[in-house]
């Protein structure tokens, strides 16, 4: 009864091209289900990292789905994009202890009012029954990697960025690390090098999209 007034005030769309939704159909139209650019598993490298999968391309629709979502008009995607993310993971990557993110830094989540990868670890930690762990603290903002350019200033700009927060925690674990976009892979791979540092024995990572060409080696 609830869950039908819930679809009759607030009828179910689409998370990528936004149509409303058939009463078979979840999170995604049968349209975009066909033709939202999938991510070819092996297309990305990043150094520390031992295998990394994501949903998506980032390009058309499912970039203005990530930017509705992040910028907070669409924070309920999460758990739609943690379902698909979910299967993505159980089928590309091995086996893994915790579920970790590439964290905000504590301004920035005072200005934004939520950490969007923090939601995403959450609701992919529920689909799978791993528990989501913040292991990592970001100490200070660095330059929106997207404005630069070359793959050695992406690097130089996240170096020292991350932190862990207790290698007791980190020490001899299998990690996955999410993030909600991956572009050349220089915060993923600064992220690993810090979890290896702390002791993790491998780190595997996910996105819901990945973004541009070039790999980050
Ligand atoms: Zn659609």
């Amino acid at each position: 009864m609830i869950a039908r007034l819930t679809e009759l005030l607030f009828p179910r769309k689409c998370i990528l091209c936004r149509s409303f939704l058939g009463k078979d159909e979840t999170d995604l139209c049968r349209q975009c289900r066909i033709d939202a650019p999938e991510y070819p598993f092996g297309k990305k490298k990043a150094t520390h990292v031992s295998e990394i999968t994501a949903v998506w391309m980032y390009d058309g629709d499912v970039r203005r789905s990530i930017q509705r979502y992040k910028f907070g008009t669409a924070r309920h995607y999460a758990n739609a994009y943690g379902r698909l993310m979910a299967m993505r993971i159980q089928r590309d990557l091995p086996e893994f202890d915790v579920i970790t993110w590439a964290p905000i830094s504590a301004g920035r989540l005072r200005t934004r009012g939520f950490d969007q990868v923090e939601l995403l670890a959450k609701a992919v930690s529920a689909e799978l029954d791993i528990p989501a762990e913040k292991l990592l603290n970001k100490f200070r903002d660095n330059r929106a990697n997207s404005g630069l350019s070359t793959p050695a200033e992406r690097r130089a700009n996240v170096l020292g960025v991350y932190k862990a927060i207790d290698p007791d925690r980190i020490r001899g674990k299998r990690v996955l690390l999410l993030d909600d976009v991956i572009t050349t892979g220089a915060t993923a791979s600064e992220c690993a090098r810090v979890l290896l540092t702390a002791g993790a024995e491998k780190v595997y990572f996910a996105a819901v999209a990945a973004a541009g060409t070039t790999s980050y080696k």
